[in-house]
Order: C-alpha cells, then sequence, then structure tokens
C-alpha cells in the first residue's frame, strides 16, 4: 500500500483508498515517459495519490476543474457539501480546498491546476500526456466530451484511467460506462486492468 504525506482521510472527495492505491502504482509507472493530467479535481484526493507518484519520478500533474461542482455536487443533490459553498459567488468553490490539500501534502511544485471547463483546455492542449485520468462531470454529455477531447492527447502506449464505472446499472449512471466501451469498441484501446470502478486502459502503440 502506498504511504502518503497526509491523513487522506481527511480530504474532502470521492476516491477508495484501493482505487487510489491502483491511481498512484499506475501513475508511478507511467509518468517516467511524461506528464500525468487528471479530468476532475474536487478538492484533490485523488490528485494526491496521483501527484506523490509524479513527485517521485520528477514529472508533474495537471488537474483541470472549473471547481464549481458537478450536478450532483450541487445545493440539494447527493454528494453537496455546504462548507465548499462561496456565497459571494453564489456558486460552489472548491479550489481552496484543493490548494490547502496540495499545499499540506508538499504537492505545489508537483501538481499544477488547471482552472476551466474541461473541453475548452482540452481543445487547446498540446503536450502528450503519459496517462490520463478521467473522473470530471458524470452527464452523458460531459463524460463524451472529455473521453473525446483528452483521449487524443495520450501518447501511443500511455494509459488512460476511468472512474465510476459501473457495468450494472443498478449501481451507478452509465455515461462513464459508455466512454469505456466506446474505448474499446474504438479498437485503439486494450483494458489492462479493473479495481472496483476503475478501468485501465492502454493505448495501441501501432
Ligand atoms: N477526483 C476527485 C473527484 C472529482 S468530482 C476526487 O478524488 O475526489 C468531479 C469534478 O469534476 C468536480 O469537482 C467538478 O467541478 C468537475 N467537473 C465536472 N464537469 C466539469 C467540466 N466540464 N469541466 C471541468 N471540471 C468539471
Ligand atoms: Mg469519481
Amino acid at each position: 500500500m502506498v504511504r502518503l504525506p497526509i491523513d487522506i482521510g481527511a480530504v474532502k472527495g470521492f476516491m477508495d483508498a484501493e482505487e487510489g492505491a491502483a491511481l498512484y502504482e499506475a501513475a508511478l509507472a507511467e509518468s517516467v515517459r511524461g506528464p500525468v493530467l487528471e479530468v476532475g479535481t474536487y478538492c484533490g484526493k485523488s490528485a494526491v495519490y496521483l501527484g506523490v507518484a509524479c513527485k517521485e519520478n520528477g514529472a508533474v500533474l495537471f488537474t483541470v476543474d472549473h471547481h464549481r461542482g458537478s450536478e450532483e455536487n450541487q445545493p440539494g443533490w447527493e454528494h453537496h457539501d455546504p462548507e465548499t459553498w462561496d456565497a459571494e459567488a453564489g456558486a460552489m468553490d472548491t479550489l481552496p480546498f484543493l490548494r490547502r490539500t496540495l499545499r499540506a501534502a508538499g504537492l505545489e511544485e508537483t501538481v499544477i491546476p488547471v482552472i476551466g471547463r474541461s473541453a475548452t483546455v482540452a481543445a487547446h492542449w498540446g503536450a502528450p500526456l503519459a496517462m490520463l485520468f478521467i473522473d470530471g462531470g458524470h452527464s452523458r454529455e460531459m463524460a463524451f466530451a472529455d473521453y473525446e477531447g483528452w483521449s487524443g492527447h495520450v501518447m501511443p502506449g500511455g494509459l488512460m484511467a476511468i472512474h465510476d464505472v459501473f457495468p450494472n446499472p443498478d449501481d451507478g449512471g452509465r455515461p462513464p460506462y459508455e466512454i469505456y466501451m466506446a474505448a474499446l469498441d474504438s479498437g485503439g484501446w486494450n483494458e489492462e486492468r479493473a479495481v472496483k470502478s476503475l478501468r485501465f486502459l492502454r493505448r495501441r502503440a501501432d
């Protein structure tokens, strides 16, 4: 298991310890080849697992979020946390929590927050990615925008991880499962590993 520099249980967020350990192992192996990018930062929980691995290799993690929350994080929804509400903005703001997490974990030089809409950032992105982790919006529109916008930025032979993949609809929403299937159906990716709701796909090198 991975040793983290902070008490990860105290960080707000949605990353299970076993899945987080798998992200750490994957980022440790992949980030020797280049940068890692995460879509869906929230307060930085998964970014700690990925970032600690990148730091060991002297690599970097870019983590993209508009910090205004997904649908299910909004007031009245299942995953709303009132502490993330910014009354002045009349909107959620998870960025202050992220900064606190990264400072406490000693990751300010390793994890680079990119604040904006995922599709907009993806459209302007240039650097080939050694590893991509998709954990952003769960609507069909958002999930497909993330897959279509970002998967092409993964290097040949690079890794893509997708969170919240639930083959059984009773376990959760379908769009992350649908993009995982779309990647397999495209013929450009091979399934490599599954840990709970996390799936790892390897981009074909040819
Ligand atoms: N990885 C996090 C959880 C991410 S929750 C953890 O370990 O806890 C999903 C995040 O995606 C939310 O913070 C939300 O603001 C962000 N998000 C949703 N849709 C987005 C979009 N279109 N562009 C950027 N960020 C988005
Ligand atoms: Mg998730």
